[in-house]
């Protein structure tokens, strides 16, 4: 389910980080982390503040679930003091890049004291990794990286607690908008269709159905059945908010809304935010991209 970095491979990615290990990556003055992936990023910036300088290794648009580190990401492992990485099988490759790179770091897991959902993967029941899509489990993570962080700096640990305090209100906040948008949708028109199967702790947390053919994984091909089923569940239904992602191939979704007679309504931000430039380059202006889409596509229904 998730691909496994090979001996050689790590040993290969070992030697490079080594020879390249001494020249500084990270800005003096600061507490050097390294967070897994691009929404993680942004949580750790936002608790860590002027005191941290933050590495991302799977950036913006980019997919964690296949992604292969290289050489500069054992390096940025190698040199950081507090490694972040969300857990529940979503980036399993974190931990033994540490131990190839030498890294001396503390490892968080920042989705610890969460309650994981299953999914169905492959016809199985999985740990659904996108705990992050519910953000009142967010704050479990936020709680999670201001602990690791002061842990780590017990110097600034005030700072980061009354910076995780207020981000704490944000997603307050946030959650009470969500729930007054999402409200105002009738209930039988609360349904959606996207590529993989990234929403189910948004889907829990608002009251919102979402269907995908390609599962839990952006590598899996979905069977041809499936997609079959669901374009007579788009006709049957009626449903007209199908989305992409901006992490996976909009092949399938193209060719459900051609066969099933819908028109793709717009892009999904799962598992990566966009460009600092774009709708989504923080986790809230992610959240509110995503909602504001899919309620204007629910409209639809
Ligand atoms: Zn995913």
């Amino acid at each position: 389910m998730k691909p496994f970095l090979s001996l050689q491979k790590l040993a290969g990615l070992l030697l490079l980080g080594l020879s390249l290990a001494g020249q500084p990556l990270w800005a003096a003055g600061k507490l050097p982390v390294v967070a897994s992936f691009s929404v993680l990023g942004d949580l750790v910036s936002q608790v860590g503040g002027s005191k941290v300088a933050v590495m991302t290794l799977v950036g913006p648009d980019q997919d964690a679930h296949i992604f292969q580190p290289a050489p500069k990401d054992a390096q940025a492992v190698g040199q950081a003091k507090v490694v972040f990485l969300n857990g529940l099988g979503f980036d399993g490759w974190m931990p033994r890049l540490l131990q190839a790179s030498g890294s001396k770091a503390k490892l968080i897991t920042v989705s610890n004291g969460i309650t994981a959902q299953t999914m169905q993967e492959d016809g199985k029941q999985a740990t659904d990794p996108h705990a992050w899509q519910d953000p009142v489990r967010v704050q479990q993570y936020v709680r999670n990286i201001a602990k690791g962080l002061s842990d780590n700096d017990p110097a600034n640990a005030a700072y980061y607690n009354k910076n995780a305090a207020s981000y704490l209100m944000a997603l307050d906040q946030l959650q009470k908008w969500v729930s007054a948008e999402v409200g105002a949708i009738p209930a039988s028109k609360r349904r959606v269709i996207t590529s993989h199967d990234a929403f189910g702790y948004l889907a829990k947390r608002f009251g919102i159905r979402f269907l995908s053919p390609q599962g839990m994984n952006t590598e899996a091909e979905a069977a041809p059945k499936d997609v079959a089923n669901l374009i007579n569940q788009i006709k049957q239904e009626k449903i007209r908010a199908v989305f992409v992602e901006n992490i996976s191939n909009p092949k399938l979704l193209q060719q459900l809304s051609t066969e099933g007679g819908v028109s793709v309504s717009d892009r999904l931000f799962s598992d990566a935010l966009s460009k600092t430039n774009g709708p989504a380059g923080t986790y809230l202006n992610m959240y509110r991209h995503n909602i504001a889409v899919l309620v204007a596509g629910m409209k639809k229904n």
